[in-house]
């Protein structure tokens, strides 16, 4: 690696989490040793990951997570995700002309639990 061709900012995130092999870690490791721009790039990307490990982003806003809500309910309409099984079981089963009356729930005892 030239002092030219510089790590991209996803090699150096990659280099900084040892993700790289050892062969790539080395040529990182040199390049850093002698480009100041990159080094100053790596200890930024360590002050962001520590940043963000120590922030607590606190709960989603309630307008996002609205936006996300109504987001996923449109794809399960657009764009359902179904079992060929489901589908295939779907098509062969006769539809309804009416939905299905309702069911009445079952009596149960009123009385306290355990006792006679
Ligand atoms: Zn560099």
């Amino acid at each position: 690696m030239s002092h030219q061709d510089h790590p991209s900012t996803e090699v150096l995130a990659d280099h900084a989490e040892d993700l790289l092999s050892e062969a790539g870690a080395g040529l990182v490791g040199a390049h850093l040793d002698e480009c100041a721009g990159c080094r100053i790039n790596a200890l930024l990307l360590a002050l962001l990951r520590e940043i963000l490990a120590a922030d607590d982003p606190g709960p989603m806003p309630a307008r996002h997570a609205a936006r996300i809500e109504v987001t996923l309910a449109e794809l399960a309409i657009t764009e359902p995700v179904l079992s060929a099984e489901l589908v295939a079981a779907r098509q062969a089963r006769p539809r309804l002309r009416e939905p299905p009356t309702a069911v009445v729930a079952p009596r149960f005892s009123t009385s306290p639990r355990g006792a006679r």
